[in-house]
């Protein structure tokens, strides 16, 4: 078994080491003797997204996300909603997951129009949020997701899509509707930064059987020892509800 894993602009969105998302699922790919295989795409590159099985979008500043809408308009945005009406599985961090949906319009009035793949759209804010989160999860069967979010877009969801999580502590979407991230087909979008999947394996484990289950018609990933990764979420899990 092999997965193809495509990194969606490698280069300008990877924020807090976002990239460490791929190489956790890389790496626990091939503890299951599983092939893997990451192919970055970035700016002036043609994506075909039928040669890819799982594909991975990093956050970005304001800026960045601006640079790229010239390149998104050029055939990714087109190629990316329909490779999620397709079913393929995507994992989306902040930026990332705001340029999903249908556009963000920046603090100070920049109006960005992104992919439309997702029934969402983004308004900054002035006031960032910022700091480590804590979220339940529905795909985890109501396990907990510990994070680090900062961003000022306040995102909210159309009713195609459901939130990823339900805030425990920290703001989410948009620090209102106790929102966090969002599920739609196989997207998983979420806030969180960086540490996201090696602090949570079994959301990782979760999208990756997602991703082979969609390619070899079904999917059971062998149980990996886990107790390091648990000693880092059940730690910030224990910091977050001190004081709840
Ligand atoms: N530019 C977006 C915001 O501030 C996303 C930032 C990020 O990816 N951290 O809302």
């Amino acid at each position: 078994m092999e997965l193809k894993i495509c990194h969606l602009y490698p280069d300008v969105l990877n924020l807090y080491g976002d990239r460490g998302n791929v190489l956790c699922m890389c790496q626990r790919l091939r503890w299951r003797g599983i092939d893997v295989a990451v192919t970055g795409v970035s700016v002036g590159e043609p994506l075909h997204a039928a040669d890819h099985d799982l594909f991975f979008i990093g956050g970005g500043q304001d800026f960045e996300q601006e640079v790229l809408l010239e390149d998104l308009a050029g055939g990714k945005a087109a190629e990316i909603r329909a490779a999620v009406e397709d079913g393929l599985p995507f994992l989306a961090i902040c930026g990332g997951y705001q340029m999903l949906g249908s556009y963000y319009k920046t603090w100070d009035g920049v109006q960005c129009d992104f992919i439309g793949a997702l029934d969402l759209y983004t308004v900054g804010c002035r006031e960032r949020m910022i700091g480590n989160v804590l979220f339940s999860c529905d795909d985890l069967d109501g396990g907990t997701v510990v994070g680090f979010e900062n961003h000022s877009g306040k995102t909210y969801l159309g009713p195609s899509v459901r939130p990823l999580g339900r805030m425990i502590s920290g703001h989410g979407n948009n620090g209102e509707d106790g929102g966090e991230g969002a599920r739609y087909r196989n997207v998983f979008a979420s806030y969180s930064h960086g540490c996201l999947l090696p602090k949570n394996p079994a959301l990782c484990d979760r999208i990756l059987t997602e991703a082979l289950a969609r390619k070899y018609g079904e999917a059971r990933l062998e149980p990996l020892d886990d107790a390091l990764e648990l000693a880092a979420h059940d730690y910030m899990e224990r910091r977050l509800t001190a004081n709840k």
